[in-house]
């Protein structure tokens, strides 16, 4: 029987760099597993690709999926739903390879109830302040959702503790070495609880 992959769940604060670390991740040479595509009902931003960065969908399809089961985990942020196709990533791990997500943390926490053998790494933030300029200087939203943002921010900092790992996200390059390395360590594991 082929072993079953490994789900790991990258997640932390919107602006704390997820999304950068994750593709720096996916672009390096040595990593060897499959990127769970999101669902998203928000609209697509300049330069997004349908079915590359994520599945975008009505509300009215995306809620017909929550009603079949067909999402992993799902969350509505910021006036939009967000969610994790259960198929492909129980597909995926059923074929022995690791399944890589990185959503947001209240659906990483639904993720950890239902998967509780996954990895759970939470990114965090320098500080703050360093947060708010990242997410505006990411210049893709207005000052209303920037504040939104960093409001939810610091609820969810207050979380980390349902995590495994935590890592700082000072310098993409650290983190994504940090993260390999969690990734390594959990694969060389004698057992899994
Ligand atoms: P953005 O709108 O900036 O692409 O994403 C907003 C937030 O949604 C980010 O924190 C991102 O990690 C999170 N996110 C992306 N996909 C998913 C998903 O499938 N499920 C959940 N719960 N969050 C997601």
């Amino acid at each position: 029987m082929t072993e079953r992959g490994l789900l790991i769940v990258l997640s932390g604060p919107s602006g704390v760099g997820k999304g950068t670390v994750r593709q720096a991740i996916f672009e390096s040479d040595d990593n060897d597993f499959d990127y769970s595509i999101s669902m998203t009902t928000r609209k697509k931003r300049v330069g997004e690709r349908d079915g590359i960065d994520y599945f975008f969908s009505t509300k009215e399809e995306f809620e017909a999926l929550i009603e079949s089961g067909g999402l992993l985990e799902y969350a509505e942020y910021v006036g939009n739903y967000y969610g994790t196709p259960l198929g492909y990533v129980e597909k995926t791990l059923q074929s022995g390879k690791d399944v890589f997500l990185e959503i947001e943390v209240q659906g990483a926490l639904q993720v950890r109830e239902k998967m509780p053998e996954g990895i759970f790494i939470f990114l965090t933030p320098p500080d703050l302040k360093e947060l708010k300029s990242r997410i505006i200087g990411r210049g893709t939203d207005e000052m209303a959702i920037i504040e939104q943002r960093m409001a939810k921010a610091i609820e969810e900092i207050d979380l980390m503790r349902y995590y495994d790992y935590a890592v700082e996200n000072d310098k993409v390059e650290n983190a994504v070495r940090k993260i390999k390395q969690i990734i390594e360590s959990e694969h060389l594991k004698v057992s899994r609880v």
